[in-house]
């Protein structure tokens, strides 16, 4: 299983060409594509179709030329196979044959986009979400609660629908970056909040064009939440009842600390008093 690049043709391993230049048989999901990278890298090769439609009949074949002691390896159009592409099946089948699968590996663009998203720890990759907005909603909603990054892949003309469907199940507030034609002339990477990623999007026609991968990051803490609540309720309380009556009810209500609402209503209310006295003055000198 032999990565390529991404987008950069100098984004290839010594280690893929010295396999690509060694093996009897380079299987390729497009031929086309395959051979003008090799050609790129002086390498000549026996290149045969692998493809998602021809994946069950090619891996009984490769099995064939295996058992005939040929050494094969697969590329795909871009990036590790097998990763949103296909590999999987001709990978489990080899293997069941009772050959190895080695791996080479190199770039991929879920790789590419954590590396400079800022992900700390576990993530999800979800591959590509279905086309249709009410399936891909519905997938989403299963995702909501993951309280870890998720990482997706997108096409251009469904980038603008999915970062509109990310914010409404996912929230307005959380972040995603939005990893645009990696390792390519046109490389963009952005981050913002899933509220404002559609506009952004919108903003510029070109920001709409090539491959992108968007990662977006974990849902607040539910300690974070909580606070947040309970400054919110505070707040709403605090202009109808006294400070430590606001803080007790906003602590009961959200589940927030009481202590800590205290203190930030003592805040609050000095803002209050002082925004009070300023009307007060005002009224003064306006009579
Ligand atoms: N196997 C590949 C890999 O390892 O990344 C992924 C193949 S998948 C069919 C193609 C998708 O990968 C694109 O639609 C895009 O979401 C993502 N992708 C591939 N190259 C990219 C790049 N240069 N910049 C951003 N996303 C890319």
């Amino acid at each position: 299983m032999v990565a390529t690049p991404i987008g950069n043709l100098a984004d290839i391993t010594l280690r893929a060409l010295d396999t690509l230049r060694a093996v009897d048989v380079v299987l390729a999901e497009d031929t086309r594509t395959t051979g003008q990278l090799l050609s790129q890298h002086g390498v000549r090769a026996r290149l045969k179709a692998l493809h998602e439609h021809n994946e069950a009949s090619a891996a009984s074949a490769v099995v064939e030329m295996l058992r005939a002691g040929e050494q094969v390896a697969l590329v795909s159009d871009a990036g590790t196979p097998a990763i949103s592409d296909p590999g999987a099946r001709l990978v489990r089948h080899v293997r069941e044959a009772g050959f190895a699968v080695v791996p080479i590996p190199g770039p991929s663009a879920l790789a590419a986009a954590l590396s400079v998203s800022g992900t700390e720890g576990a993530f999800a990759f979800l591959g590509f979400l279905p086309a249709k907005s009410g399936a891909r909603v519905a997938e989403l909603e299963r995702w909501r609660d993951f309280p870890h990054a998720l990482v997706l892949y997108e096409a251009p003309h469904r980038v603008r629908e999915t970062l509109a469907d990310l914010a409404r199940v996912l929230g307005v507030e959380r972040e995603v970056l939005i990893a645009r034609e990696l390792t390519k002339l046109f490389e963009q990477i952005h981050a913002c909040a899933l509220g404002e990623a559609e506009a952004w999007i919108a903003a510029d026609a070109n920001r709409e064009r090539g491959e992108f991968v968007l990662v977006v990051s974990p849902p607040a803490a539910p300690r974070e939440r909580e606070a947040a609540e309970g400054e919110r309720v505070l707040s709403i309380l605090l202009e109808a009842v006294p400070v430590k009556q606001a803080a007790k009810l906003a602590a009961a209500i959200t589940g927030a600390r009481k202590n800590e609402l205290y203190a930030r209503a003592l805040e609050l209310r000095k803002g209050f008093n002082a925004e009070d006295a300023e009307d007060a003055e005002g009224r003064r000198e306006g009579s």
